[in-house]
């Protein structure tokens, strides 16, 4: 007949479901902002999940929002596009929609009709006509490329940014907790700490990640499940191994809606749901934030006797194929399955039949879409053919026929069979109803199961890598004893061992901490694992140290590495002011700043001067005091330490011998004496030449014994024209 055809289904980056296009362990957001003077209303969608979430912000947020959550398409309404490319100067494809869409009275009952509620109060978005707006641009959009298939959207939630520790997209990159900023996967936290097993939950610990909680009560919630965990090894094993079987809920559902469910998924979900009564036995009374977690799930026996009465136990993919519902189920199936399969028994008596009456063994019955059932003879047993055999079609070889009891029993037989899978499609189809309706309680369901893979995760992870419980409370703390970076001691080469060491901040008297010492020493690592410990801990995963406290951190700001925006014509200078222009505008007292060099961009002075005054700002403002660690090859800035109460020196140890310099990594208390930069250049492999010129210089330095100003004026007359030294290199020596 002729195929039917018509478009049915647009495909785009941000809207993508067929899991060829996706990453298992990875959400797919698509989002739609709408603006207002300086703010934002958004709205983030991943269609392959069902997640929506949505919010309000400053516009100046955006590209956070954007680089956070890997938004790969974002949509906007024509009239603010070009606004929008002011803050998005990286490639996304960006798509727009009519200007009359963004209103807030249709957008408003566009979101009652989709999650079928009377307001949006329990949802708290109730006059939040921006955020409103942008929902509704995204329901919009996903019902335009499926044409209508948008039930699986069945709840929205407001990202509430006060909740959260606030970190922004330079910290996510350069503490290297997604990605490595050398490609080296390995060497990223998610690959260190991700033992999720299933998807959704490996999709959870990354969105904790991203959103470290401030709550108390919330953190130690997710903390004692992992301790209970922990404590109850067999328990832990049992669950481990329930989650095994748990396929990835989220997405099926989201195929079900779409049509593109097979049989086999309906069975995996089933499996899945199984899962939590499961655990529901394996747990014990004393697992009390377990059992409290388990008993917000939702009953859903019925939708898996159900599956289980309808569709057997391993069924094909291919509906097409039918042969996948349950003996039993329906009478009219099993009637036409039994005329199937009875004919199915005469075919091959008949073909026996016939083979011995005229004495032909090779004689077969075959079947083919054109002709239908027909019997094949090869032409060397032809003259045995009787009478009643009607010739068909003839080939090289053989003779093919029909007979007229044959074409009975085909009429039977392949009546049958569209009956079969008519009817079988029909009882899916009805299936899949019946589970959609629960679509959301099964959402619910999965989204407890994600969050006990994540606790089993972290608590795997905390016995395999002796991780801590941290205790947060409100202080102004942040202590650790012997603490590690979770990343770089997985790394070090076999027989090298990491080096523990200790912090002691509180934002009253020991609020900045001034780190000295050579390149190479462990400043950078050091510092990452102080931010990386206050995110696991905010985020609710045990730690890598002995021993950990820390004051709620609201805001997590890091200033480490340069990251060139050269393309967005930005200088690295200019890069790093606007990163330590944006910590000294928005941090607080509650904050936390990690400073990995400031100033190095620009000339010596310009830079001690600017780094001297950042400091001083820091610890004298009395609305932004936050504990902040700076390392900083500037040795003049030991000095501070004098002048400013809360502001104490910290080295990490090194040790010459016979003129090697051995790092030591461990952090001291009081300013480094020296810098070694020559000894790390000789390491570098400098050629010789150049590093005794180097150490005669600095010698000819230290011996005027001048104050650094006297001694930068006057040791300049030192280098000629032909040495060609410059001002700047001659300070890089010198520090
Ligand atoms: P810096 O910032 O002072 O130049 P890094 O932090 O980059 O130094 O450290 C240099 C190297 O030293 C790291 O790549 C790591 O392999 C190693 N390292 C750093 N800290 C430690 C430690 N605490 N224990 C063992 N090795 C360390």
């Amino acid at each position: 007949g002729i195929v039917k055809r018509e478009v049915v289904e647009l495909l785009t980056p941000g809207t993508a479901i067929n899991s060829n296009f996706l990453n298992n362990n990875e959400n797919n957001f698509l989002s739609s902002i709408y603006i207002k003077h300086e703010n934002i209303g958004f709205a983030i969608i991943d269609n392959s999940t069902a997640e929506l979430l949505c919010g309000e912000t400053n516009i100046n947020n955006l590209k956070d929002i954007v680089k956070q959550y890997k938004i790969k398409e974002l949509l906007v309404c024509e009239s603010q596009e070009n606004l929008v490319k002011k803050y998005i100067n990286f490639d996304l494809l960006i798509t727009t929609y009519e200007d009359w869409k963004a209103d807030k009275i249709n957008s408003y009952d566009k979101l009652l009709k989709q999650f079928h509620t009377k307001s949006l109060k329990g949802y708290g978005l109730e006059n939040h006509d921006l955020a409103i707006i942008a929902a509704s641009a995204c329901i919009n959009y996903v019902e335009l490329n499926s044409f209508g298939k948008t039930k699986h959207i069945n709840s929205i939630s407001k990202i509430d940014s006060s909740e959260y520790m606030h970190i922004d997209s330079f910290t996510i990159k350069n503490l290297e907790i997604f990605e490595s900023l050398n490609n080296n996967q390995d060497a990223t936290l998610i690959n260190v700490i991700d033992k999720t097993q299933t998807a959704s939950g490996s999709r959870l610990l990354k969105k904790n990640l991203l959103k470290p909680l401030k709550n108390l009560k919330k953190i130690n919630c997710r903390l004692d499940s992992i301790s209970e965990l922990i404590k109850n090894n067999n328990e832990f094993n049992m669950v481990y191994e329930a989650l095994e079987q748990v396929s990835d809920i989220e997405r099926i559902v989201v195929k079900i809606a779409n049509n593109k469910s097979n049989p086999r998924d309906i069975i995996n979900l089933s499996t899945s749901l199984k899962v939590i009564n499961l655990i529901k036995n394996i747990i014990k009374p004393s697992m009390k934030n377990f059992c409290k977690k388990i008993n917000e799930s939702n009953d859903l026996s019925k939708i898996i006797n159900i599956i289980s009465k309808t569709i057997k136990e391993e069924p094909s993919v291919n509906i097409l194929k039918g042969g996948y519902i349950l003996e039993g189920y329906s009478k009219e199936l099993d009637e036409l399955r039994d005329i199937s399969k009875k004919a199915n028994d005469w075919l091959v008596a008949y073909q026996e039949n016939e083979r011995s009456k005229h004495n032909i063994p090779s004689l077969k019955i075959n079947f083919n879409k054109v002709f239908g059932y027909y019997i094949d003879v090869t032409k060397t047993h032809i003259e045995k053919v009787p009478d009643y055999y009607i010739r068909k079609q003839t080939l090289v070889n053989n003779e093919r026929y029909f007979t007229n009891e044959l074409k009975d029993y085909e009429d039977k037989i392949l009546t049958a069979g569209d009956q079969i899978i008519e009817i079988e499609n029909k009882i899916f189809k009805k299936l899949l109803e019946e589970i959609l309706f629960y679509g959301k309680e099964i959402q619910e369901n999965s989204k407890i199961l994600s969050e006990i893979d994540v606790y089993v995760s972290n608590a795997y992870i905390a016995i395999e890598n002796n991780y801590t419980k941290p205790i947060l409370n409100e202080s102004s703390n942040y202590i650790l004893k012997k603490s590690r970076h979770p990343v770089v001691e997985r790394l070090l080469p076999f027989g090298e061992e990491f080096i523990e060491n200790d912090l002691n901040l509180d934002y009253k008297k020991n609020q900045i901490g001034i780190i000295t010492g050579p390149n190479m020493a462990g400043k950078s690592t050091y510092l990452r694992q102080i931010a990386l410990i206050s995110l696991l801990a905010q985020s609710g995963s045990y730690v890598p140290a002995e021993k950990c406290e820390i004051g709620i951190i609201d805001k997590l700001f890091t200033r480490v590495g340069a990251s060139d925006n050269l393309a967005g014509g930005e200088s690295t200078f200019l890069v790093e002011m606007n990163e330590t222009a944006n910590i000294l505008n928005n941090a607080t007292n509650k904050s936390l700043v990690i400073l990995d060099e400031i100033g190095r961009g620009t000339s010596t002075f310009d830079g001690i001067s600017l780094a001297w005054a950042i400091t001083e700002y820091l610890h004298n403002n009395k609305k932004c005091k936050p504990r902040t660690l700076f390392a900083t090859h500037y040795h003049e800035l030991i000095s501070l330490a004098d002048s400013l109460d809360s502001c104490f020196n910290l080295n990490i140890e090194v040790q010459e011998y016979k003129n090697e310099v051995i790092f030591l990594r461990k952090i001291q208390p009081g300013g480094a004496s020296k810098s070694y930069g020559i000894h790390v250049a000789k390491l570098a492999g400098i050629p010789n030449e150049v590093i005794s010129r180097a150490n005669h210089i600095l010698r000819n330095f230290y011996d005027n014994k001048t104050a650094f100003n006297d001694l930068y004026k006057e040791q300049l007359p030192l280098f000629n024209d032909e040495e060609n030294i410059s001002n700047e290199k001659a300070n890089d020596l010198l520090n």
